[in-house]
């Protein structure tokens, strides 16, 4: 379908490929804006999806983490309050944090300090801190403000990364040091026992903690622990005391969809954040699965284009082929099939074409009779006959020619009017039409005299027609109520004349012979030399 109509591009492409064309573009573009839509539609409720989850994931976190701190401190504050009351001995008290160090999972260490910060005992004892002097900051503030303390991210003095969770201990009323419980940060710890060993998912989400200022506690990347990264909007919403959930871009420029929550008790945060890249490469899949799934269903309906526009087209298509024949006059109206079709247009373009060219037909084959056509006998006209003369002798077609002429006919004018002349000009051609072979041409040669064309027809059989013609006619009553009479004169090709002006002449002179030598009868043309013989005129009654 597609070769043909390209070959056929000169004369306008087929309407077949043209609904395809346009169904195509269509589907193609209806396709792409559905895929388009479609992406941007699961991208957006993925993207609240995700950022929703994240937020109920850090909620679930922050809310664990500060049952653990909660825990903690409640344990420190039993252990503290036992501590008091039993004896100091070095025995006692390591026996003491050891139990505390491993009756709760909660710290990786536990020190007893003095309120002078001299480490007093410490729970595993390979610690190597026992009486040394703990000089950071947050040892100094544990000690000035003697309240429970829960201190941000710093380097202990064994070179750790903690956080330190510290209880107030009093002996008899007075202020003696205090309790001290560390998670070290980098290393196995609650965090991790509790938050999980990862903190990644499949999905590449992970989460991670913050303390009141800004600072890492907890990341999967341990590396980063103890890094300030307030400059990260989540984190500092998270500063000023607020949840929720926001697209984020981290203090490395990767975007993020973070969900986080506050924890009450210290201040700290727990961001749950999924990349981006990893949602939308996602949204792109399920996308992508889609438009497979509906590709089948396209080409289908592509297929399913292709058979209803050839369908639609077939009939048009026909009637131009046709139109093209007719227009290159290989066939006639009559090609035009009656065609009953489903579609209207087609239905009354084929009426309407084959009406039209029925009717430019007959309109034509009209104007050609008449143009062929004597208008008062019906008889062939001199011009046709003209036609049909110089084709035979073209052609070398042997044909005799009678020639006739009415007797006396100005005296029917004169005595019953024109009008009646012309019905016996009728009536005369009407006899001759009656008598002539199926092959004859009777022509009205001009005024009251005829000719009849005779392919094929020997002299013989000329001069019989003439003669049957001529009896006839003195036999029968003309219009003018009384018989009528005519003289005939014959010639034949080749026989006689080699062209048709002298065949023409032949037979006129013969019938100018018929005249001179009485009327009402036929004359033979016959050469001059045989005429000569037979001592008379230029040729011979038989
Ligand atoms: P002839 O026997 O010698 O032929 O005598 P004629 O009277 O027939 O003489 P001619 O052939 O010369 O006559 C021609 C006449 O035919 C002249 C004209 O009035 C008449 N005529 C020619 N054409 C028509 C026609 O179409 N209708 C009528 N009514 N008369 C015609
Ligand atoms: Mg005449
Ligand atoms: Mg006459």
């Amino acid at each position: 379908m597609f070769a043909a109509s390209f070959a056929g591009r000169r004369k306008g492409y087929k309407l077949s490929l043209i609904i395809f064309v346009v169904v195509f573009f269509s589907v193609a573009a209806t396709f792409a804006l559905n895929t388009i839509v479609g992406y941007e539609t699961q991208k957006k409720s993925l993207t609240n999806n995700t950022l929703e989850l994240n937020r109920i994931t850090a909620n679930e976190l922050s809310r664990t983490t500060q049952t653990i701190i909660l825990n903690m401190q409640d344990t420190l504050k039993a252990a503290s309050e036992h501590l008091a009351e039993g004896s100091w001995d070095s025995r006692t008290i390591q026996e003491h944090i050891d139990f505390l160090r491993k009756s709760v999972p909660y710290f990786n260490s536990v020190v007893l300090v003095d309120k002078s910060g001299v480490v007093m005992s410490t729970s595993p004892e390979a610690l190597n801190v026992k009486g040394k002097k703990l000089t950071s900051a947050q040892t100094r503030q544990a000690l000035e403000l003697k309240k429970p303390l829960i201190s941000a991210p710093y380097r202990a003095v064994t070179g750790r990364m903690i956080v330190m969770a510290s209880y107030p201990v009093y002996r008899s009323g007075e202020y003696a040091g205090f309790l001290a419980g560390s998670i070290y940060l980098q290393e196995q710890n609650v965090f991790q026992r509790v938050l999980g060993q990862q903190g990644v998912n499949e999905n590449g989400s992970f989460y991670y903690v913050v303390d009141a200022a800004g600072n890492l506690i907890f990341h999967p990347d341990k590396n980063r622990i103890g890094e300030n990264v307030s400059s990260n909007p989540a984190v500092a919403s998270i500063m000023k005391g607020q949840g929720g959930e926001m697209p984020i871009r981290n203090t490395l420029g990767m975007r993020f969809l973070a969900g986080f929550s506050v924890v009450p008790a210290v201040g700290w945060g727990i961001i749950s954040q999924t990349p981006a890249a990893n949602v939308e490469s996602s949204v792109g899949e399920v996308v992508w699965r889609m438009a497979l799934i509906s590709a089948p269903l396209m080409i289908l309906l592509l297929l399913l284009v292709v058979l209803i526009a050839n369908r639609l087209a077939a009939p048009l298509n026909r009637l131009a082929m046709i139109a093209a024949k007719l227009n290159r006059g290989e066939a006639s109206a009559e090609a035009i099939p009656e065609v009953k079709h489903w579609n209207y247009e087609a239905n009354e373009l084929y009426r309407a074409v084959s009406g039209a060219f029925r009717m430019l037909n007959k309109r034509a084959e009209d104007f050609s009779n008449q143009a062929h056509t004597d208008t008062l006998t019906g008889l062939t006209n001199r011009r046709l006959m003209d036609a049909i003369v110089e084709q035979w002798v073209g052609q070398g077609v042997p044909f005799s020619v009678i020639m006739l002429d009415l007797d006396r006919f100005k005296s029917v004018n004169d005595t019953y009017g024109h009008q009646k002349g012309d019905e016996v000009l009728r009536f005369l051609a009407d006899l001759m039409r009656a008598e002539k072979r199926d092959s004859d041409y009777c022509c009205r040669y001009g005024g009251e005299e005829f000719a009849i064309l005779m392919p094929y027809a020997s002299e013989q059989q000329a001069y019989e027609l003439a003669e049957r013609i001529r009896m006839r006619t003195e036999s029968a009553i003309s219009p003018t109520g009384k018989a009528m009479t005519l003289s005939l004169g014959i010639s034949t090709f080749p026989l006689r004349a080699g062209d048709a002006e002298s065949l023409f002449k032949q037979a006129d002179d013969a019938l100018y012979q018929a005249k001179e030598s009485g009327r009402n009868r036929t004359v033979v043309y016959r050469p001059r030399a045989v005429a000569l013989k037979a001592e008379g005129g230029g040729s011979y009654s038989i």
